[in-house]
């Protein structure tokens, strides 16, 4: 999607007035024609938040607080030892310890948390809340923030599951054919992973509130930090605009800023679809050679999900088939990501751009 001079013109003037004015919209690959206005209150998530925006939702209708609320939501996946991409049972590094990253911001109050690489400690969006609320930082890292999140009594134990030990185990065994490690046929389904949950909420009043927390990717070297924890990349909100959040290939989204650039193009007037799409756009350009097919297009996919402060929201992705969860005053369900490129148009190559 391309917007011309006038389209821009209009989007501009638009700004002025604020959210509440629609302009004419230029079509997008995979949107129905725009939505019509939501009640309030909204929560949107990646799909692994399904059972978490049901919970945010009857939270927020109960009145409590945003951030409060969908930091309920992704505390179910985070306790969760079935999803192997958040919390306890979240995929391994290279060394087969599980380092948990995560951020939120409470627009109401513009304050803002984060933690990385944090050890053996299931929730790290309480952990992301408590540096926010109880220090004038925004982001402890490393055994420092375990320390921290010890003595705010925050309990520790071993995040790494039996089933995520056995696949790091053969990610492992497969990783060079002439060591001393033997392969087996079933090692071959243990690949690269991502997996993440973002979580945005908008309640009646129109306050607005972010989070992201994950495992990052598979198998990661041991230090890495991806998007998730970085305010304006994992996840970004400000109470007078909306929120954005982003899941996939955080190296990906950490370059463009993803989540603050959605929110400043929704600032701009743009609906929260073409401030996805043009956040994806930029994705894209500005993604290096060597993870682009030969027509330009990207070996990796990414998410980003964003709720205006007005109650509209997206989800988009780089290629068709992606989703999204969302609860609203007609119930929770699962919708269609707006995309760049079609399903048939994804390139065979390295997924994610890695073997
Ligand atoms: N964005 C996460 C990261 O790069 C991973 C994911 O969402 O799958 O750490």
């Amino acid at each position: 999607m391309s917007i011309n001079r006038r389209e821009f013109l209009a989007t501009g003037a638009t700004a002025a007035a604020g959210l509440a004015v629609t302009p004419e919209w230029p079509a997008i690959a995979g949107a129905s024609t725009p939505a019509p206005r939501v009640a309030l209150p909204v929560v949107i998530a990646s799909t692994n938040g399904m059972r978490g925006v049901k919970v945010a939702y009857d939270m927020l209708m109960r009145g409590e607080d945003t951030l409060d609320a969908i930091i309920a939501g992704v505390n179910i996946q985070e306790l969760d030892p079935a999803d192997q991409s958040v919390g306890l049972g979240g995929l391994p590094n290279a060394d087969g310890v599980v380092q948990l990253d995560a951020s939120c911001m409470h627009g109401p109050t513009r304050r803002a948390g984060s933690v990385a690489c944090l050890e053996d400690i299931a929730t790290p969006s309480l952990v992301a809340k408590a540096i926010m609320d109880y220090t004038d930082h925004i982001m402890l890292v490393g055994d420092d923030a375990k320390r921290f999140a010890v003595d705010m009594g925050f309990r520790t134990q071993n995040l790494l599951t039996e089933k995520s030990r056995q696949d790091w185990l053969r990610w492992k065994a497969r990783l060079n054919a002439s060591d001393n490690w033997l392969d087996h046929d079933d090692d071959v389904k243990i690949k690269f992973h991502t997996g993440t949950i973002n979580m945005n909420a908008v309640n009646a009043a129109g306050d607005v509130s972010s989070v992201t927390t994950t495992s990052g990717m598979s198998w990661k070297i041991p230090g890495r930090v991806g998007d998730s924890p970085i305010i304006g990349a994992g996840q970004y909100c400000d109470n007078t605009v909306g929120a954005a959040g982003s899941t996939g290939r955080g190296e990906a989204n950490i370059k463009v800023c993803g989540a603050f650039l959605a929110v400043e193009q929704m600032r701009q007037g743009k609906t929260p679809e073409q401030a996805l799409m043009y956040t994806m756009e930029r994705v894209v350009a500005m993604t290096e050679k060597r993870l682009l097919d030969d027509r330009g297009r990207p070996f990796f996919d990414l998410s980003f999900y964003a709720v205006a402060k007005d109650g509209r929201f997206a989800g988009s992705c780089a290629y068709e088939g992606g989703d999204f969860a969302v609860c609203d005053a007609s119930g929770a369900r699962v919708q269609k990501a707006v995309y760049l490129y079609k399903a048939n148009e994804r390139p065979r190559g390295p997924v994610n751009g890695r073997r």
